[in-house]
């Protein structure tokens, strides 16, 4: 084959053996060792193939046949898993789910972290990997005249109408199917992306599991909320849970749910959900884990790796609403906590007084400049808990660490790629891994948590 030739050619078919699944779960077959990805296949399978596009370094296929399917393979329950782009391994019985993923975790932080001799648990899931999600956010769209609403199809930003969703709670489908009828009652017209026209452009729900709280937020494109009083009237009238109804105004053009203005139309400002013993107030717009079953389980796993015993300083970077922080502090002398939206830090503050916690204090701000800040007031924790977005740690904050010596550190991440980058610069800067325990916090997705323990060398 010449340098510049695929093994493969466009409309060619081709017999295949699926070896691996991509980030959003199609099949991974190897020619030469060039990938072809297809849809809806799964490892361990065998199949004819027509390659319907081929790039330099990768091709897609669509499968036409498989010769040989998999034992794992499950029949998947929803009716528009095909096509709708919330889940993506429905048709992987869980059992393999939760194997895959930690055979994932393990190959990445093998590849990328360099990290050979770390034991990888088994990923713990969860019991029944249903309706585990506290919270909706589905687009509103028209279609022939209708209001529809649901995911973004895969890849693109057409709207799948969805009647149900079985990985939400059940109250999350009736608010949705509630406000469309509203919405069709009171002629209020959904957003159009492309003109940038029309009304309502997202419903949000926010259910708290262990208190059946509810709210409901209504994000719309202009502060113009036609009917506004018999819409709450009617919410109110049929979601006897709603706790909170709140508008949320996002006059611009993109992809980012909400807007920075929020209005409370009824009902108070947060609901409140508990984790274990702790109770927290969640607003809008603050992050909050979405299954709480399994933020238990996590939580939990991360308390057991910083091994508190009551006396040490702690601190709690990308806290959000100072979930892991105040469970912390029911452990430890004290928790200093730092995340950059600002309502979620009012959140965590408040947090703290709801649950009679006085050692837990609060900083608005990026990580990586606190951090720092901290470091230069004298602040020398004994233990160091991350849970950073996807992106990962900024390096002055894994800097900061290393400079502040504590002697454990608790990577909590759902980025298996950034953490095992992560815990190569703590490696090459006296930390050792120990050990990683991924949790299933995203049952039928291909997302995977993880927390780390992580020990500083000669302690
Ligand atoms: N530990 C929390 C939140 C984790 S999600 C929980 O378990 O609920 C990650 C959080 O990091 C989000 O709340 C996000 O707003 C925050 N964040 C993102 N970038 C940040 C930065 N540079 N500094 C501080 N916080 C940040």
């Amino acid at each position: 084959m010449a340098a510049n030739e695929t093994p493969v050619k466009k409309n060619e078919q081709v017999h295949v053996t699926f070896e691996d699944l991509t980030h959003d779960g199609a099949g991974v077959a190897k020619l030469d060792g060039y990938p072809i990805f297809v849809p809806r296949a799964l490892p361990g399978e065998q199949g004819e193939i027509k390659v319907i596009k081929v790039k330099k370094n990768y091709a897609i296929g669509r499968l036409i046949e498989l010769t040989e399917e998999s034992e794992e393979r499950v029949e998947p329950p929803c009716p528009i898993f095909k096509n709708c782009g919330g889940c993506q391994i429905q048709h992987l019985s869980y059992e393999a789910q939760l194997e895959h993923k930690r055979k994932h975790v393990e190959g990445v932080l093998r590849r990328i972290g360099k990290l050979d001799n770390v034991t990888v648990h088994p990923t713990l899931g969860m019991e029944d990997p249903w309706r585990y999600r506290n919270k909706a956010q589905v687009p509103v769209g028209e279609r022939n005249g209708d209001i529809i609403a649901g995911f973004y199809a895969k890849r693109s930003h057409e709207i799948v109408d969805m009647p149900n969703c079985i990985i939400q709670h059940e109250e999350s489908d009736h608010t949705v199917q509630l406000i469309k009828d509203l919405a069709k009652k009171y002629g209020i017209r959904a957003y159009d992306e492309e003109k940038h026209r029309g009304t309502l452009r997202h419903i949000v729900t926010r259910h708290g599991k262990n208190t059946g709280e509810l709210m409901v937020v209504l994000v719309t494109r202009g502060k113009e909320l036609p009917n506004k009083k018999n819409i709450i009237q009617d919410i109110r009238d049929n979601l006897p849970h709603v706790k909170s109804i709140v508008q949320n105004i996002n006059p611009k053009k993109t992809n980012v749910i909400f807007g920075d203005k929020t209005e409370v139309l009824w009902g108070e400002e947060v609901i409140y959900d508990r984790i274990g013993d702790v109770k927290f107030a969640i607003s809008a717009r603050s992050f909050y884990q979405v299954n709480p079953d399994q933020t238990k389980v996590l939580y939990d796993k991360a308390l057991e790796y910083a091994n508190l015993t009551g006396h040490e300083t702690v601190i709690d970077a990308y806290c959000g609403i100072g979930t892991i922080s105040l469970f912390l502090a029911q452990k430890a002398k004290h928790v200093y906590g730092v995340e950059i939206v600002p309502e979620a830090i009012s959140d965590a503050k408040n947090n703290a007084r709801l649950n009679d916690l006085t050692n837990a204090e609060f900083a608005v701000g990026e990580a990586e400049k606190v951090m720092p800040w901290w470091y230069a007031q004298g602040v020398r924790p004994d233990v160091i808990v991350v849970d950073p977005p996807r992106k990962g740690c900024d390096e002055t904050l894994l800097e900061t660490i290393v400079n502040m010596k504590p002697e454990r550190v608790v990577y909590v991440s759902c980025n298996p790629a950034t953490l095992a980058r992560d815990l190569k610069y703590l490696a090459e800067h006296g930390f050792e891994t120990k050990e990683v325990q991924p949790v299933d916090m995203f049952p039928q997705t291909m997302h995977v948590e993880c927390v780390a323990e992580v020990v500083r060398k000669g302690n």
